[in-house]
């Protein structure tokens, strides 16, 4: 029989699997808290469970680890990026950064991404499949594990579309914020998406308290289009509307993300246009000088960047360019699996 993944369970579902099978429920609050809270992810290191419900537990769940199979540390600023080999051999990446706040991570939600945004290195690789929520979630607790710390911030941004992976995603949330367990408040959560407009929708109708974070990058559709396939499908007019809807139904701001990328999308017009698009949104403009991907021409400079920031400004746009972090440790998301992917590839080996 295969066993069940119990990271990707809610107390309540496990005492559920317990109480089916003649156990006492509450036993799960305890194992939850083990495994959630103390991190021991080993039954038999339970040590105020029963010797039979360990055994019981053995049989019945399995809690699926990641691998470090490389981790890159950067000699400017502290941070670190990790390759986590899955239990299927697959590879996801995984950012620790340093602020003067505490530590913020940034995770990945699948293996590959289908959106094909042209500037992006996950795109290049290619989608395999949906990460599990405990695949989530294990890259938050096996790197505070590593690095001896306790994340402050978590952001949706590493390799794959998070609203591609709705119910995952959104479990994952429920997991990581539970008060009987890690209880991180959403408000420190940011989700963001190239926008899959109907999931915004729903995701507006659950009233979490996390920050959304939409990947604009261009303020018309025909240029939009030509970089981010997904604008054919959903358009800056729905897109915006959707915003709008999230905006009103949880009463959070949006961040904007646009990367600024030399002769596509940072012009005075380009400004003017997504001026005119943002005017009367309780949002935030973060712009990020596009990071070079190997197989592609896109580039810019950070004082290019800075200066867009001022156009936008002077038309009444609050925004920010982002700080550069890990510059010297293989910079854009979706490089390094792209590489082991590679490598494994070429050695005979696991990978796509
Ligand atoms: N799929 C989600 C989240 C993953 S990407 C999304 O599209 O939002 C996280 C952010 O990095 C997105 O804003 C994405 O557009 C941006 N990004 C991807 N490749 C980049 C690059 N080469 N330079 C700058 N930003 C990039």
């Amino acid at each position: 029989m295969e066993k069940t993944d119990i990271m990707s369970l809610t107390c309540d579902e496990i005492g559920d699997i317990l109480g089916q099978a003649g156990e006492k429920k509450f036993r799960a609050k305890q194992i939850y808290k083990w495994l959630h809270v103390k991190r021991v992810f080993d039954f038999d290191e339970m040590t105020d469970i029963s010797v039979q419900l360990r055994q019981y537990m053995k049989e019945k769940f399995c809690i699926n680890g990641l691998f470090v199979q490389k981790k890159l540390e950067s000699s400017i600023d502290n941070t670190v990026k990790y390759l986590y080999r899955l239990p299927d051999g697959n590879f996801v990446e995984t950012v620790l950064m340093e602020y003067s706040y505490g530590h913020s991570i940034c995770v990945s939600t699948q293996v590959g991404c289908k959106m094909g945004c042209r500037f992006c290195a996950s795109a290049i690789a290619g989608f395999v499949r949906s990460l599990e929520p405990s695949e989530i979630l294990m890259q938050i607790y096996q790197t505070e594990k590593d690095a001896g710390i306790r994340v402050s911030g978590i952001v949706l941004m590493g390799i794959g579309e998070p609203l591609d992976n709705f119910e995952n995603v959104t479990k994952f949330l429920r997991l990581i914020s539970d008060s009987g367990g890690n209880d991180l408040s959403l408000r420190h959560v940011s989700l963001s998406t190239c926008g899959i407009v109907p999931r915004i929708y729903e995701l507006a109708d659950m009233k979490l308290q996390l920050t959304l974070s939409v990947s604009l990058h261009c303020p018309d559709d025909k240029g939009r289009s030509e970089i981010m396939p997904v604008n054919k499908k959903y358009n800056i007019t729905q897109l915006m509307e959707a915003c709008r809807y999230y905006i009103k139904t949880t009463g959070r701001r949006i961040t904007f993300e646009y990367a600024v990328i030399d002769d596509v999308n940072s012009s005075e017009e380009d400004a003017a246009k997504l001026a005119a698009l943002l005017r009367g949104i309780n949002c935030h403009v973060n712009l990020i000088p596009v990071n070079k991907v190997k197989e592609r021409s896109y580039r810019t400079t950070r004082s290019a960047a800075a200066a867009f920031a001022k156009r936008l400004e002077k038309k009444g746009i609050n925004a920010t360019v982002r700080r550069t972090l890990g510059s010297d440790i293989e910079a854009a998301c979706g490089q390094l699996r792209r590489d082991a992917d590679k490598q494994a590839n070429a050695n005979g080996g696991a990978g796509i």
